[in-house]
Formats: C-alpha cells, structure tokens, sequence
C-alpha cells in the first residue's frame, strides 16, 4: 500500500490502489500519438498521474513542475486533519483555470502533500507524489504532462516517450 508524509511526519497518508497509469498498453512510444493517449486517459480518468506545469502547482510546490497522482477519495486514508494534527493547514485559492483548489500542508514543515479541485476531478485527492515514501514514489510514471505552455523553456519535453501532451486539464 503506498504511503506518503510531509516531511517532518505529522501529516501521513496511503492509499490502496496502485497509481499506475491507465494508458493503453499496446500504445507504444513509436506510434502513440497524443490524441489518442489523451482519450484513453479521458476515458479513464482514475489513478493516473502526470507532471503538471501549471502556475498554480509551481507556485504551491515551489517547484518546477508539479508530480501528482489522482487518487479516488474511497481509496485514500489519512488521520491526520484539522482536529487531530496541530501543523495540519488547508488553503483554497482560484486556479487560472477558474477552479478552486484547496491544498494540504504542514506548518511546521512546510510541505504540501496533497489537494483536491472542487470541479474536474471532484472525487479525487491529487497526492504529490514527492511525498511519498521512498518504494512509493518509484512506481511514480507520468502517463502526461498537463499545462505544457507553461512548461519551462529549458526543460525537455515527455513528447515520444508514451506521456501524452495536454495543454490545460484533460477533460474528466
Ligand atoms: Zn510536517
Ligand atoms: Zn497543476
């Protein structure tokens, strides 16, 4: 069972489902093309991940860009909250896609472990995959990058290599 936490533990989390991804196997790198591997992911939205260049994520993660994996929220299990973590803090803000975004992190730490979207993907807890411990976070394979413009000029594209490319969010 994958598990994950904020880096000084007071935040933890797993899931029971496998994070892997959904794309068709018989798609190879050679002859995917990124339509098609966008609507098999369309079809099968559950548990896939992706590196997300939006600037909401870079600006949360402070990072280049954001790895993350939909969970669905049946399958995610965490103790930690409000009530029973004192560093546990949520913030929502407005996604420049209109959406609103709410994102868990620790104050004692810093770290973000996880958010949900109140539109697109409703029933899913979106863990940053950074978070996850170690044997967790190595069966971590993007099927797509989302938000692609945004992507860093000096970064290489996943284009060829079965991640499809996505400008924005994929439909749900
Ligand atoms: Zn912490
Ligand atoms: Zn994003």
């Amino acid at each position: 069972m994958p598990t994950g936490s904020c880096i000084c533990g007071a935040i933890k989390y797993s899931f029971d489902v496998q994070p892997s991804a959904k794309v068709s196997t018989h798609t190879t790198p050679e002859h995917s093309h990124p339509q098609d591997t966008l609507r098999v992911i369309t079809h099968t939205p559950l548990n896939h991940q992706c590196l997300c260049h939006c600037l909401s994520c870079r600006r949360i993660t402070g990072t280049t860009a954001a790895s993350v994996a939909l969970i669905p929220k049946a399958d995610f299990q965490t103790t930690a909250s409000a009530e029973s973590v004192p560093s546990f803090r949520q913030n929502t803000i407005t996604h420049e896609a209109g959406m609103q975004i709410t994102y868990v992190f620790c104050s004692d730490c810093g770290t973000t472990c996880w958010k949900t979207a109140n539109a697109g993907w409703p029933d899913q807890i979106i863990v940053f995959t950074g978070t996850l411990d170690d044997a967790s976070f190595e069966q971590f394979k993007p099927d797509a990058e989302f938000w692609v413009k945004y992507r860093a000029p000096w970064l290489e594209s996943l284009e060829g290599k079965g991640v499809a490319q996505v400008q924005g969010f994929p439909e749900a």
